[in-house]
């Protein structure tokens, strides 16, 4: 038995070695695939359901792997924020974003006071101290007028420093970015700093969506995000939307707006700029 108990502790003391180096070796990898330019953005078109227009998009991050093809955020994020890696690639994924919305301006295919892109902020990143003058040197940079970008933050962000989280949303939002709150309804949303933040559009969370026709509790607390923001006068927009009948839930619910496999994947922003041709937007 003494064995038995000696054999598993070495056994875990293996396994989280190698788990260790298995993340080592990613963020070199990561690091890697930084300085090769191998990241790359998808956009997922958002649509308003009334009139089937695009409203905007979400920009993600794909890393197109030399061997493994495309990777998704899931497989690496979390070593990216961990590494501080994240605030490259973040400060990367801003300009990047801020040169496609100017090049499907420039296209025609998208006017600058009726669509946004929208772009996901990492904690580590929001906190850098010049994170304001980055994204305002990002516009600049390609002279994109500041009402196309929308900046996705999580909860977590905000609980961490809230007098600094205000304080540069302000500096921002002055200047005519805007700001959405990612995931909500999965971390501490609490009414008391919602309305303090100058926020303009609630996310669903997916998890929401997608068990809200089987789960009563699910399609309640949509009833109340929706319920909430109209109260505080703030969009909301649902993720993952892949089925019909979950669109109609929604918009029985009031919910109109909404991003998921139902309409389209994330796709190039090639792709994108042919979808949006197609789908005229006048
Ligand atoms: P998120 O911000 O909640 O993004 C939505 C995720 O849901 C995306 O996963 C998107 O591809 C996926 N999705 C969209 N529609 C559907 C649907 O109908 N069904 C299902 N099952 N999934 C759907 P993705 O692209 O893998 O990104 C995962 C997460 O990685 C994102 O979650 C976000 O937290 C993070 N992320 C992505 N890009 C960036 C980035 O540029 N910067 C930072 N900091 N985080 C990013
Ligand atoms: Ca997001
Ligand atoms: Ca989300
Ligand atoms: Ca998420």
């Amino acid at each position: 038995a003494k064995d038995a108990g000696r054999n598993a502790i070495q056994l875990f003391r293996t396994t989280m070695q190698q788990a260790a180096s298995a993340r080592l070796q990613l963020e070199s990898e990561l690091r890697l695939a930084l300085q090769r330019n191998e990241f790359e953005l998808y956009l997922q078109p958002q649509v308003d359901a009334r009139s089937a227009r695009v409203i905007g998009a979400e920009v993600l991050l794909r890393w197109h792997h030399p061997v493994d093809g495309v990777r998704s955020p899931a497989q690496f994020i979390d070593v990216l924020e961990e590494s501080g890696l994240i605030v490259e690639v973040g400060n990367w994924v801003i300009r990047e974003a801020c040169r496609i919305a100017a090049s499907l301006l420039v296209d025609g295919v998208v006017d600058s006071d009726s669509f946004s892109l929208c772009v996901n902020i990492s904690p580590r990143q929001f906190r850098q101290s010049d994170f304001v003058e980055r994204v305002l040197e990002a516009l600049k940079a390609v002279s994109l007028p500041h009402a196309m970008i929308k900046l996705e933050i999580t909860e977590g962000i905000v609980i961490q420093n809230l007098d600094d989280t205000i304080a540069k949303m302000r500096r921002l939002c002055r200047q005519g970015v805007s700001f959405a709150m990612d995931d909500f309804g999965t971390g501490y949303s609490s009414l008391t700093y919602l309305k303090r933040l100058p926020v303009d559009v609630l996310k669903i969370d997916q998890s929401f969506v997608r068990d809200a026709l089987d789960d009563p509790n699910d399609a309640e607390i949509i009833r109340a995000i929706v319920a909430m923001a109209r109260s505080l006068r703030l969009e909301v927009i649902a993720e993952g939307v892949e089925q019909q009948a979950q669109l109609e839930l929604l918009q029985a619910q009031g919910c109109h707006l909404y991003q998921g496999y139902l309409f389209s994947r994330p796709i190039p922003p090639a792709d994108f700029g042919e979808l949006l041709k197609t789908h005229s937007l006048s």
